[in-house]
């Protein structure tokens, strides 16, 4: 069921305050935090890795060739997979530009489906595993549904792909040297296709968010209206906020 998980470079950043409780894209290099006015280059190879600046892309390319050369043929791997199964030879495209698009939502609903905030430890057992549905539309924001979320135990990545769990523990120490709680991974799977989606947490208790029952009703909403304009909702002592 499970095809070999791409790596993607998705961050919820803890050091930064402004981007707190948000989705942030930080330089895999340097660390740096993609600010508004600010345009991260996207690593051509894998198209997944960002950085700041081409100079940091050049000082990083020893250490990242590997999972990018790994990333890159799992990306070929997966086009071939798709269209043998029948699937518009997009859906490939289409699945990096979604997981892009609702990187926001989507690290929300992880955070929510493993109710982080109560209970911090689930995010080292625990992964989140979020199927699509592919319709064909000239809208690319709407082209997947939520066909359903599961809940999966987070071998069911690391014991699949030694190069991305070498990944998701690089980016883990990353985040637990500067507060934080480890990588959350989200599993965005379309048919044959899939691809993960790491997301350092920020200690709960700088994180407002609170565990919601109706996570996936919203995820739902936003995926099927194309909405990529989600700000994480919390509950409030005024009640429920959006955003
Ligand atoms: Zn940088
Ligand atoms: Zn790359």
């Amino acid at each position: 069921m499970y095809a070999q998980p791409a790596a993607a470079n998705y961050h919820s950043t803890p050091s930064h305050p402004s981007a707190k409780q948000r989705g942030y894209r930080v330089c895999d290099s340097c660390g740096t935090i993609e600010q508004p006015n600010t345009r991260f280059r996207l690593c051509g190879g894998c198209m997944t890795t960002q950085y700041c600046s081409q100079e940091c892309q050049k000082s990083h390319w020893a250490s990242h060739k590997q999972i990018c050369q790994h990333t890159s043929s799992t990306i070929s791997a997966q086009k071939q997979s798709a269209m043998g199964a029948g699937f518009d030879e997009d859906v490939v495209k289409g699945l990096r530009k979604f997981t892009s698009a609702h990187q926001t939502l989507l690290s929300w609903a992880g955070f929510q489906a493993m109710q982080l905030k109560r209970m911090p430890s689930n995010i080292r057992q625990q992964a989140l595993l979020i199927e699509l549905n592919y319709r064909p539309s000239s809208d690319s924001l709407r082209r997947f549904s939520v066909k359903g979320t599961h809940i999966v135990p987070r071998t069911y990545v690391t014991d699949n792909d030694a190069l991305v769990a070498d990944d998701i523990r690089r980016r883990e120490e990353r985040c637990r040297r500067t507060g934080g709680i480890g990588t959350a991974v989200i599993i965005i799977q379309c048919g044959e296709v899939s691809q993960v989606m790491p997301v350092e947490v920020d200690s709960p208790n700088k994180i407002s968010w609170d565990a919601r029952d109706d996570w996936r009703d919203v995820l739902a909403h936003f995926v099927d209206a194309g909405r990529t304009d989600f700000k994480p909702i919390s509950t409030t002592a005024r009640g429920v906020v959006y955003g």
